[in-house]
């Protein structure tokens, strides 16, 4: 069989412990064999970042500027502990949010839904889309812990000249204070890449914030959706008979709980960190949940929404076998493969990239699956085996397709 060619290089982006295992197995079973893959590769493993002061993951975001498509597999962020573990020069920011803040785009995560697996919300019939914005708040934090009586202020030295000051808290012992900011032009890309993707898959866009308590912070994000809702997306959301639909925080979660599901909801960035392993835990698994960055000049890099599996990571090194889903990743790579393949028009990857994704959702509703799965699989005969055997199931499947 002759290999697809690429005519445009992706971006690939390597990780961290299991899911850099996972990462060669994929490579090497069901991308190699099909595909004679252009990649500019950076290592993004916590050893390399280390060693090069982090300046690697800055030189991938900007060549995914340049190539405009990219999949990267799940990072550490370093904590004290991982400092000890890595002996580590500094404690390297979040990669997601480096490179997240280079490209400024809004990340959209959706569930692998088969029809084995339930959600635990009995109402959702279809998947939820959630959008999280990926730049700013508490992301790009500044925080002091302060140790003695004392005044806190928060000030803002215009280039004009003009000055703003207003009181934090004044302290009588010790505490700690959190300086947070965003801008209008994350915002407003941020809400342009909402709608754009709810008109794209005509879905309802839902969008909630904490305006109530925070009055000038979240009102900011409610009015800039309000803005460019009425001014560029009214007309053809009325036309598709979608809806855009805003309200409070606690009263999104409430209503999502008792929702059929099949819409977006954008959250601001923490709310969609946290909503996020919410929605994937109760679709499922977190090894079902896929994820993109989107920038609003549409750069798209694609990955899995979970981490490293550091638990998963420690047995094998002990030599233990380990069944960890590699789902999620995959589909960052078909993810990445088919937009590559759209964007050049190669239509045999588009093609190769819808066979591989079949071919995962064959090997599970064929009962086959990693652990985690197994004991959410309902109504077939579920079979648990190791990462490496269900990549071979695959990979059996995707030469069937291949012919
Ligand atoms: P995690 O790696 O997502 O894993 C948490 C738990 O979820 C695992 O222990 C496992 O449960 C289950 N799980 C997640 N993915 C799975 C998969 N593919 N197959 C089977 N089970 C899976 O989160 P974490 O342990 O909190 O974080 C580990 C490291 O990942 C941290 O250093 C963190 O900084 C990093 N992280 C990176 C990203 C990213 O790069 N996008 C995102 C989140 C976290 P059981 O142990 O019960 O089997
Ligand atoms: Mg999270």
């Amino acid at each position: 069989m002759e290999k697809i060619k690429m005519t445009t290089p992706l971006v690939e982006m390597d990780g961290d412990e299991m899911t850099r295992i996972l990462w060669k197995m994929i490579k090497d079973e069901l991308i190699f064999p099909f595909v004679e893959l252009k990649a500019e590769y950076f290592d993004l493993g916590l050893p390399n970042r280390d060693k090069t002061a982090d300046q690697v993951t800055i030189d991938s975001a900007e060549a995914t500027k340049r190539h405009g498509v990219a999949v990267k597999c799940a990072t550490i962020t370093p904590n004290a502990q991982r400092m000890d573990e890595y002996k580590l020069h500094k404690m390297w920011k979040s990669p997601n949010g480096t490179i997240r803040s280079i490209l400024d785009g809004t990340v959209f995560r959706a569930p692998i839904t088969i029809p084995s697996i339930r959600p635990v919300v009995k109402t959702w019939e279809k998947p939820i889309t959630i959008a999280r914005h990926a730049y700013g708040d508490v992301y790009k934090n500044v925080e002091l812990q302060v140790e003695e009586p004392g005044v806190a202020k928060l000030v803002f030295e215009g280039r004009s000249g003009e000055r703003q000051e207003v009181e934090i808290h004044t302290f009588d012992g010790g505490g700690v204070i959190q300086g947070m900011h965003n801008t209008d032009r994350s915002i407003r890309s941020f809400a342009h890449s909402c709608f754009k993707f709810a008109v794209d898959t005509r879905q309802d866009l839902w969008f909630a914030t904490k305006d109530t308590i925070s009055k000038k912070y979240d009102a900011r994000f409610r009015e800039i959706f309000e803005e460019v809702y009425e001014s560029d997306y009214k007309e053809t959301f009325s036309r598709l008979g979608i809806e855009y639909f805003y309200t409070l925080i606690d009263d999104a979660v409430a209503r999502v709980i008792r929702s059929k599901g099949g819409f977006i909801w954008a959250c601001k960035n923490y709310d969609g960190d946290v909503m996020s392993d919410m929605l994937s835990t109760a679709f499922g698994s977190l090894a079902m949940m896929t994820s993109v960055l989107v920038s609003p000049d549409g750069k798209y890099e694609y990955e899995a929404a979970h981490g490293t599996v550091t638990r998963h990571y420690y047995k094998y090194l002990k030599g233990e076998e380990t069944s960890t889903n590699p789902m999620a990743t995959i589909f960052a790579w078909s993810g990445a493969l088919r937009k590559r393949g759209q964007l050049d028009g190669n239509e045999a990857l588009v093609q190769f990239s819808d066979r591989l994704e079949a071919a995962c959702l064959d090997t599970l509703n064929a009962g086959i699956a990693t652990k985690d799965l197994v004991g959410l699989m309902e109504g077939v005969e579920a079979k648990a085996v190791n990462s490496a055997d269900f990549i071979a199931e695959i990979r059996r499947r995707l030469e069937e397709k291949m012919g």
